[in-house]
Protein backbone atom coordinates (compact mmCIF):
# COMPACT_ATOMS: atom_id res chain seq x y z
CA UNK A 1 0.00 0.00 0.00
CA UNK A 2 1.82 3.33 -0.92
CA UNK A 3 0.52 6.68 1.13
CA UNK A 4 1.76 9.24 0.17
CA UNK A 5 4.25 12.01 2.50
CA UNK A 6 3.33 15.29 2.78
CA UNK A 7 6.84 16.14 1.57
CA UNK A 8 5.98 15.55 -1.63
CA UNK A 9 4.12 19.00 -1.22
CA UNK A 10 7.04 21.36 -1.14
CA UNK A 11 8.48 19.56 -4.32
CA UNK A 12 5.50 20.55 -6.58
CA UNK A 13 6.71 23.60 -8.56
CA UNK A 14 4.26 26.23 -9.20
CA UNK A 15 3.50 25.06 -12.88
CA UNK A 16 2.46 21.63 -11.05
CA UNK A 17 0.11 23.43 -9.11
CA UNK A 18 -1.51 24.39 -11.87
CA UNK A 19 -1.26 21.39 -13.69
CA UNK A 20 -3.01 19.48 -11.04
CA UNK A 21 -5.77 22.48 -10.74
CA UNK A 22 -6.28 22.13 -14.35
CA UNK A 23 -7.45 18.22 -13.97
CA UNK A 24 -9.23 19.64 -10.90
CA UNK A 25 -11.11 21.96 -13.20
CA UNK A 26 -11.34 19.41 -15.98
CA UNK A 27 -13.10 17.33 -13.74
CA UNK A 28 -16.14 19.15 -13.33
CA UNK A 29 -17.51 17.68 -16.29
CA UNK A 30 -15.57 14.65 -17.50
CA UNK A 31 -14.97 11.74 -15.45
CA UNK A 32 -11.72 11.32 -17.37
CA UNK A 33 -10.07 14.16 -18.15
CA UNK A 34 -8.61 14.39 -21.65
CA UNK A 35 -4.88 15.20 -21.76
CA UNK A 36 -5.52 17.74 -24.14
CA UNK A 37 -7.81 19.58 -22.29
CA UNK A 38 -5.47 19.86 -19.32
CA UNK A 39 -2.72 20.77 -21.35
CA UNK A 40 -5.58 23.78 -22.49
CA UNK A 41 -6.23 24.58 -19.61
CA UNK A 42 -3.08 24.91 -18.11
CA UNK A 43 -1.91 27.23 -20.79
CA UNK A 44 -4.94 29.17 -20.40
CA UNK A 45 -3.69 29.55 -16.75
CA UNK A 46 -0.68 30.73 -17.32
CA UNK A 47 1.84 27.65 -17.94
CA UNK A 48 3.18 26.74 -21.44
CA UNK A 49 5.96 24.41 -21.48
CA UNK A 50 6.26 21.42 -19.13
CA UNK A 51 2.61 20.27 -19.06
CA UNK A 52 3.64 16.63 -19.55
CA UNK A 53 6.32 17.07 -17.50
CA UNK A 54 4.06 18.34 -14.50
CA UNK A 55 1.64 15.43 -15.62
CA UNK A 56 4.24 13.10 -15.23
CA UNK A 57 5.29 14.17 -11.43
CA UNK A 58 1.51 14.47 -10.90
CA UNK A 59 0.88 10.74 -11.27
CA UNK A 60 4.02 9.48 -9.98
CA UNK A 61 2.77 10.90 -6.37
CA UNK A 62 -0.90 9.65 -7.08
CA UNK A 63 -1.89 12.55 -7.53
CA UNK A 64 -3.75 12.18 -10.46
CA UNK A 65 -4.58 8.54 -11.97
CA UNK A 66 -5.39 7.19 -15.35
CA UNK A 67 -8.22 4.68 -15.62
CA UNK A 68 -7.59 1.26 -16.67
CA UNK A 69 -9.44 0.57 -19.89
CA UNK A 70 -10.26 3.98 -20.95
CA UNK A 71 -11.15 4.69 -24.20
CA UNK A 72 -9.13 7.86 -24.65
CA UNK A 73 -5.90 9.25 -23.06
CA UNK A 74 -6.74 11.28 -19.38
CA UNK A 75 -6.26 11.62 -16.07
CA UNK A 76 -8.88 11.95 -13.31
CA UNK A 77 -7.68 13.50 -9.81
CA UNK A 78 -7.46 11.44 -7.03
CA UNK A 79 -8.47 12.06 -3.11
CA UNK A 80 -4.96 12.41 -2.57
CA UNK A 81 -4.98 15.39 -5.59
CA UNK A 82 -7.75 16.70 -3.80
CA UNK A 83 -6.22 16.34 -0.43
CA UNK A 84 -3.42 18.51 -1.92
CA UNK A 85 -5.08 21.39 -3.31
CA UNK A 86 -7.15 21.46 -0.23
CA UNK A 87 -4.06 21.76 1.99
CA UNK A 88 -2.76 24.16 -0.44
CA UNK A 89 -5.64 26.43 -0.11
CA UNK A 90 -5.36 26.33 3.61
CA UNK A 91 -1.60 26.81 3.85
CA UNK A 92 -2.17 29.52 1.40
CA UNK A 93 -4.44 31.33 3.50
CA UNK A 94 -2.15 31.16 6.26
CA UNK A 95 -4.64 28.51 8.43
CA UNK A 96 -2.26 25.55 8.09
CA UNK A 97 1.66 25.35 7.94
CA UNK A 98 2.00 22.08 9.18
CA UNK A 99 1.05 18.72 9.23
CA UNK A 100 1.09 16.61 12.45
CA UNK A 101 -0.64 13.13 12.92
CA UNK A 102 -3.94 11.70 12.20
CA UNK A 103 -5.94 11.65 15.56
CA UNK A 104 -9.17 9.35 13.91
CA UNK A 105 -10.18 7.62 11.13
CA UNK A 106 -14.00 8.22 11.68
CA UNK A 107 -16.34 6.05 9.07
CA UNK A 108 -16.43 9.12 6.60
CA UNK A 109 -13.70 10.94 7.49
CA UNK A 110 -9.95 11.67 8.84
CA UNK A 111 -8.87 13.38 11.38
CA UNK A 112 -5.30 15.37 11.49
CA UNK A 113 -3.69 17.42 13.83
CA UNK A 114 -2.73 20.49 11.91
CA UNK A 115 -0.47 23.36 13.18
CA UNK A 116 -0.45 26.72 11.68
CA UNK A 117 3.07 28.90 11.49
CA UNK A 118 2.64 29.95 15.63
CA UNK A 119 2.45 26.39 16.59
CA UNK A 120 -1.05 26.48 17.36
CA UNK A 121 -2.45 23.40 16.79
CA UNK A 122 -6.09 22.77 14.69
CA UNK A 123 -8.25 19.87 13.37
CA UNK A 124 -8.37 19.23 9.42
CA UNK A 125 -11.22 16.80 9.15
CA UNK A 126 -11.18 15.24 5.33
CA UNK A 127 -14.13 14.15 4.72
CA UNK A 128 -14.19 10.48 2.72
CA UNK A 129 -17.81 9.62 1.29
CA UNK A 130 -17.47 7.17 -0.42
CA UNK A 131 -14.05 5.86 0.33
CA UNK A 132 -15.44 2.81 2.21
CA UNK A 133 -16.58 1.39 -1.28
CA UNK A 134 -13.11 2.78 -2.23
CA UNK A 135 -11.53 0.54 -0.36
CA UNK A 136 -13.80 -2.96 -0.21
CA UNK A 137 -13.45 -6.08 -2.43
CA UNK A 138 -13.45 -5.77 -5.95
CA UNK A 139 -17.24 -6.44 -6.59
CA UNK A 140 -17.47 -2.48 -5.40
CA UNK A 141 -15.50 -1.35 -8.37
CA UNK A 142 -17.74 -1.81 -10.81
CA UNK A 143 -20.38 -0.33 -9.12
CA UNK A 144 -17.94 2.78 -8.90
CA UNK A 145 -16.90 3.15 -12.40
CA UNK A 146 -20.48 2.77 -13.18
CA UNK A 147 -21.19 5.84 -11.07
CA UNK A 148 -21.13 9.72 -12.40
CA UNK A 149 -17.85 11.36 -12.73
CA UNK A 150 -16.42 12.83 -9.56
CA UNK A 151 -19.58 11.91 -7.43
CA UNK A 152 -17.06 11.15 -4.61
CA UNK A 153 -15.67 14.70 -4.54
CA UNK A 154 -18.72 15.91 -5.13
CA UNK A 155 -20.56 14.70 -2.17
CA UNK A 156 -17.18 15.05 0.05
CA UNK A 157 -17.25 18.73 -0.89
CA UNK A 158 -21.14 18.34 0.18
CA UNK A 159 -20.54 17.35 3.25
CA UNK A 160 -18.04 19.57 4.28
CA UNK A 161 -19.70 22.11 3.02
CA UNK A 162 -22.64 21.75 5.62
CA UNK A 163 -20.54 20.62 8.33
CA UNK A 164 -18.95 24.07 7.76
CA UNK A 165 -22.29 25.66 7.42
CA UNK A 166 -23.69 24.25 9.90
CA UNK A 167 -20.66 24.62 12.52
CA UNK A 168 -20.36 28.39 11.76
CA UNK A 169 -24.73 28.79 12.34
CA UNK A 170 -24.26 26.59 16.06
CA UNK A 171 -21.18 28.74 16.91
CA UNK A 172 -23.11 31.71 16.52
CA UNK A 173 -25.82 30.84 18.56
CA UNK A 174 -23.86 30.49 21.09
CA UNK A 175 -23.66 26.30 20.98
CA UNK A 176 -20.61 24.46 22.65
CA UNK A 177 -19.11 23.48 19.20
CA UNK A 178 -15.45 23.82 17.80
CA UNK A 179 -14.32 27.09 16.17
CA UNK A 180 -14.81 26.59 12.71
CA UNK A 181 -11.55 28.21 11.20
CA UNK A 182 -11.68 27.24 6.89
CA UNK A 183 -13.68 25.45 4.17
CA UNK A 184 -11.84 24.20 1.12
CA UNK A 185 -13.51 21.39 -1.21
CA UNK A 186 -13.80 18.27 1.16
CA UNK A 187 -11.90 19.50 4.36
CA UNK A 188 -12.67 21.56 6.91
CA UNK A 189 -10.08 23.35 9.57
CA UNK A 190 -11.87 23.79 12.95
CA UNK A 191 -10.05 24.56 16.05
CA UNK A 192 -8.93 21.53 18.14
CA UNK A 193 -11.18 20.96 21.43
CA UNK A 194 -8.76 19.64 24.63
CA UNK A 195 -11.07 16.82 25.34
CA UNK A 196 -12.22 12.55 25.55
CA UNK A 197 -14.84 11.75 23.28
CA UNK A 198 -17.63 10.83 26.04
CA UNK A 199 -17.00 6.98 24.77
CA UNK A 200 -13.65 7.08 26.49
CA UNK A 201 -14.93 8.44 29.57
CA UNK A 202 -15.04 5.85 32.16
CA UNK A 203 -16.72 7.84 35.35
CA UNK A 204 -18.12 11.08 35.77
CA UNK A 205 -18.90 12.62 38.84
CA UNK A 206 -22.69 13.58 37.93
CA UNK A 207 -23.71 11.71 35.22
CA UNK A 208 -27.39 13.05 36.29
CA UNK A 209 -26.00 16.72 35.43
CA UNK A 210 -24.33 15.46 32.19
CA UNK A 211 -27.36 13.63 31.32
CA UNK A 212 -29.38 16.78 31.70
CA UNK A 213 -26.98 18.98 29.53
CA UNK A 214 -26.78 16.71 27.09
CA UNK A 215 -30.82 16.52 26.53
CA UNK A 216 -31.06 20.18 26.66
CA UNK A 217 -28.89 20.80 24.05
CA UNK A 218 -31.09 18.19 22.01
CA UNK A 219 -33.60 20.17 22.88
CA UNK A 220 -32.09 23.76 22.45
CA UNK A 221 -30.79 22.47 18.84
CA UNK A 222 -35.23 21.75 18.51
CA UNK A 223 -35.40 24.67 19.62
CA UNK A 224 -33.30 25.79 16.29
CA UNK A 225 -34.73 23.99 14.27
CA UNK A 226 -32.54 21.18 13.98
CA UNK A 227 -31.73 17.52 14.51
CA UNK A 228 -27.99 16.46 15.30
CA UNK A 229 -28.63 12.89 13.76
CA UNK A 230 -25.59 11.17 15.16
CA UNK A 231 -25.86 12.02 18.96
CA UNK A 232 -23.68 9.33 19.98
CA UNK A 233 -20.26 8.92 22.46
CA UNK A 234 -18.25 9.67 19.62
CA UNK A 235 -19.35 12.94 18.65
CA UNK A 236 -20.07 14.39 21.87
CA UNK A 237 -16.43 15.56 23.34
CA UNK A 238 -15.97 16.11 27.23
CA UNK A 239 -13.65 19.27 27.91
CA UNK A 240 -12.43 19.13 31.43
CA UNK A 241 -12.67 23.07 33.04
CA UNK A 242 -11.18 23.87 35.76
CA UNK A 243 -11.66 26.99 38.29
CA UNK A 244 -9.61 27.86 41.45
CA UNK A 245 -11.88 28.93 44.14
CA UNK A 246 -10.74 30.95 47.04
CA UNK A 247 -12.05 30.54 50.62
CA UNK A 248 -11.37 31.53 54.06
CA UNK A 249 -11.57 29.42 56.29
CA UNK A 250 -10.65 29.71 59.82
CA UNK A 251 -8.54 32.78 58.59
CA UNK A 252 -6.72 30.77 56.59
CA UNK A 253 -7.07 31.21 52.76
CA UNK A 254 -8.03 28.06 50.98
CA UNK A 255 -7.46 27.40 47.44
CA UNK A 256 -10.23 24.41 45.97
CA UNK A 257 -9.55 23.52 42.42
CA UNK A 258 -13.00 22.66 40.36
CA UNK A 259 -13.66 20.51 37.62
CA UNK A 260 -16.48 21.11 35.30
CA UNK A 261 -17.38 18.74 32.43
CA UNK A 262 -18.56 20.76 29.49
CA UNK A 263 -19.73 18.87 26.65
CA UNK A 264 -18.77 19.96 22.94
CA UNK A 265 -20.86 18.41 20.45
CA UNK A 266 -19.18 17.69 16.46
CA UNK A 267 -20.12 16.02 13.08
CA UNK A 268 -22.61 17.68 11.50
CA UNK A 269 -23.09 16.22 7.51
CA UNK A 270 -25.92 14.85 8.29
CA UNK A 271 -28.31 16.90 10.78
CA UNK A 272 -31.71 17.52 9.81
CA UNK A 273 -34.48 20.17 9.92
CA UNK A 274 -36.95 19.52 12.85
CA UNK A 275 -39.48 19.80 9.49
CA UNK A 276 -37.59 16.54 7.95
CA UNK A 277 -40.13 13.52 7.06
CA UNK A 278 -38.41 11.48 9.15
CA UNK A 279 -37.27 14.13 11.87
CA UNK A 280 -39.57 12.42 14.87
CA UNK A 281 -37.16 9.11 13.85
CA UNK A 282 -34.22 10.83 14.22
CA UNK A 283 -35.03 13.01 17.27
CA UNK A 284 -35.72 9.76 19.20
CA UNK A 285 -32.93 8.09 18.07
CA UNK A 286 -30.75 10.81 19.13
CA UNK A 287 -32.44 10.71 22.38
CA UNK A 288 -31.94 6.83 22.81
CA UNK A 289 -28.59 6.62 22.70
CA UNK A 290 -27.95 9.06 25.22
CA UNK A 291 -30.45 6.84 27.36
CA UNK A 292 -28.50 3.81 26.28
CA UNK A 293 -25.21 4.61 26.87
CA UNK A 294 -26.27 6.53 30.13
CA UNK A 295 -27.27 3.57 31.27
CA UNK A 296 -24.96 1.16 30.19
CA UNK A 297 -21.90 3.14 30.60
CA UNK A 298 -22.72 4.80 34.26
CA UNK A 299 -25.68 2.71 34.94
CA UNK A 300 -27.66 5.66 35.30
CA UNK A 301 -31.66 5.62 34.30
CA UNK A 302 -33.62 9.23 34.42
CA UNK A 303 -36.76 8.97 36.27
CA UNK A 304 -39.06 10.59 33.46
CA UNK A 305 -39.71 9.67 30.02
CA UNK A 306 -39.06 11.43 27.32
CA UNK A 307 -38.43 14.27 25.59
CA UNK A 308 -40.96 13.88 23.48
CA UNK A 309 -40.40 14.86 19.67
CA UNK A 310 -44.03 16.04 20.04
CA UNK A 311 -43.32 19.04 22.24
CA UNK A 312 -39.73 19.78 20.99
CA UNK A 313 -41.58 20.76 17.80
CA UNK A 314 -43.99 23.30 19.93
CA UNK A 315 -40.42 24.97 20.41
CA UNK A 316 -39.21 25.15 16.84
CA UNK A 317 -38.78 28.93 16.10
CA UNK A 318 -40.02 30.13 19.75
CA UNK A 319 -38.80 33.31 22.24
CA UNK A 320 -36.84 34.48 18.91
CA UNK A 321 -34.97 31.54 18.38
CA UNK A 322 -33.57 31.74 15.00
CA UNK A 323 -34.31 28.62 12.79
CA UNK A 324 -30.52 27.50 11.55
CA UNK A 325 -32.27 24.75 9.51
CA UNK A 326 -33.91 27.69 7.09
CA UNK A 327 -30.25 29.62 8.01
CA UNK A 328 -28.28 27.35 6.44
CA UNK A 329 -30.46 26.57 3.04
CA UNK A 330 -30.69 30.50 2.85
CA UNK A 331 -26.89 30.54 2.76
CA UNK A 332 -26.83 28.63 -0.80
CA UNK A 333 -27.54 25.27 0.87
CA UNK A 334 -30.13 23.73 -1.57
CA UNK A 335 -32.68 20.99 -0.97
CA UNK A 336 -31.63 19.19 -3.89
CA UNK A 337 -28.01 19.33 -1.90
CA UNK A 338 -29.07 18.43 0.81
CA UNK A 339 -31.18 15.40 -0.49
CA UNK A 340 -28.42 13.88 -2.31
CA UNK A 341 -25.80 14.22 0.60
CA UNK A 342 -28.56 12.40 2.84
CA UNK A 343 -28.90 9.95 0.24
CA UNK A 344 -25.14 9.55 0.46
CA UNK A 345 -24.69 8.80 3.72
CA UNK A 346 -27.83 6.87 3.99
CA UNK A 347 -25.93 4.30 1.48
CA UNK A 348 -22.81 4.67 3.16
CA UNK A 349 -24.35 3.86 6.36
CA UNK A 350 -26.44 1.05 5.34
CA UNK A 351 -23.13 -0.52 3.94
CA UNK A 352 -21.55 -0.71 7.28
CA UNK A 353 -24.24 -1.86 8.73
CA UNK A 354 -24.00 -4.75 6.29
CA UNK A 355 -20.53 -5.11 7.08
CA UNK A 356 -19.82 -4.66 3.32
CA UNK A 357 -17.95 -2.31 4.12
CA UNK A 358 -14.91 -3.20 6.83
CA UNK A 359 -13.47 -0.93 8.99
CA UNK A 360 -10.03 0.44 7.43
CA UNK A 361 -7.88 -1.75 9.81
CA UNK A 362 -9.56 -4.89 9.03
CA UNK A 363 -9.64 -4.39 5.49
CA UNK A 364 -5.99 -4.14 5.32
CA UNK A 365 -4.87 -7.59 4.68
CA UNK A 366 -7.54 -7.96 2.38
CA UNK A 367 -5.66 -5.15 0.62
CA UNK A 368 -2.35 -7.02 0.85
CA UNK A 369 -4.15 -10.10 -0.51
CA UNK A 370 -4.84 -8.08 -3.84
CA UNK A 371 -1.57 -6.88 -3.48
CA UNK A 372 0.25 -10.40 -3.68
CA UNK A 373 -2.09 -11.23 -6.42
CA UNK A 374 -1.55 -8.47 -8.25
CA UNK A 375 2.14 -8.99 -8.00
CA UNK A 376 1.79 -11.92 -9.94
CA UNK A 377 0.03 -10.69 -12.31
CA UNK A 378 1.49 -9.66 -16.07
CA UNK A 379 -0.27 -6.70 -16.16
CA UNK A 380 1.14 -5.55 -13.19
CA UNK A 381 1.46 -1.89 -14.78
CA UNK A 382 -1.99 -1.50 -15.46
CA UNK A 383 -3.04 -2.01 -11.68
CA UNK A 384 -0.37 -0.60 -9.98
CA UNK A 385 -2.41 2.82 -11.62
CA UNK A 386 -5.47 1.64 -10.47
CA UNK A 387 -4.88 0.80 -7.14
CA UNK A 388 -3.13 4.54 -6.70
CA UNK A 389 -6.44 6.02 -7.70
CA UNK A 390 -8.19 4.00 -4.99
CA UNK A 391 -6.16 4.56 -1.95
CA UNK A 392 -7.05 7.31 0.31
CA UNK A 393 -2.88 8.32 -0.04
CA UNK A 394 -2.86 11.41 2.14
CA UNK A 395 -0.96 10.00 4.96
CA UNK A 396 1.95 10.79 7.34
CA UNK A 397 4.65 7.93 7.94
CA UNK A 398 4.21 6.89 11.29
CA UNK A 399 8.01 7.37 11.74
CA UNK A 400 7.47 11.19 11.22
CA UNK A 401 7.16 12.75 14.64
CA UNK A 402 7.48 16.38 14.18
CA UNK A 403 4.96 18.36 11.95
CA UNK A 404 5.50 18.60 8.70
CA UNK A 405 6.03 21.90 7.09
CA UNK A 406 3.42 21.72 4.11
P1 LIG B 1 -16.73 11.31 11.57
O1 LIG B 1 -17.71 12.09 10.76
O2 LIG B 1 -15.84 10.51 10.71
O3 LIG B 1 -17.36 10.54 12.67
P2 LIG B 1 -15.92 13.28 13.54
O4 LIG B 1 -16.09 14.71 13.18
O5 LIG B 1 -16.96 12.70 14.42
O6 LIG B 1 -15.74 12.42 12.22
O7 LIG B 1 -14.48 13.11 14.21
C1 LIG B 1 -13.96 11.83 14.54
C2 LIG B 1 -13.18 11.88 15.84
O8 LIG B 1 -12.10 12.82 15.75
C3 LIG B 1 -14.01 12.36 17.02
O9 LIG B 1 -14.70 11.30 17.63
C4 LIG B 1 -12.98 13.00 17.92
O10 LIG B 1 -12.34 12.01 18.70
C5 LIG B 1 -11.96 13.57 16.96
N1 LIG B 1 -12.24 15.00 16.70
C6 LIG B 1 -12.96 15.52 15.67
N2 LIG B 1 -13.02 16.86 15.72
C7 LIG B 1 -12.30 17.23 16.80
C8 LIG B 1 -11.96 18.52 17.38
N3 LIG B 1 -12.37 19.67 16.86
N4 LIG B 1 -11.20 18.52 18.50
C9 LIG B 1 -10.77 17.35 19.03
N5 LIG B 1 -11.05 16.13 18.54
C10 LIG B 1 -11.80 16.05 17.42
MG1 LIG C 1 -18.28 11.19 14.35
Amino acid sequence: IMFLDTRVLRHLTAEDWRVLTAVEMGSKNHELVPTPLIERISRLKGGASGVHRSIATLAKSGLIGRMKEAKYDGYRLTYGGLDYLALHTHSSKDVVYSVGSRVGVGKESDIMIVADKTGEQKILKIHRLGRISFRTVKSNRDYLRNRQGGSWMYLSRLAAMKEYAFMQALQEEGFPVPEPISQSRHTIVMSLVESLPLRQVSAVPNPASLYAELIDLILRLAKHGLIHGDFNEFNILIKEERTNKYTIEDGEEKEEETVTLVPVIIDFPQMVSMDHVNAEMYFDRDVECIKRFFKKRFHFVPTSPGPFFKDAYKTVGKDGARRLDAAVEASGFTKKMLKELEKAIQEQQAKIDAGEAVPEDEELEEDEEDDDEEDSDDEEDEEDEQEEEEQAVFEIPASVGRPVEV
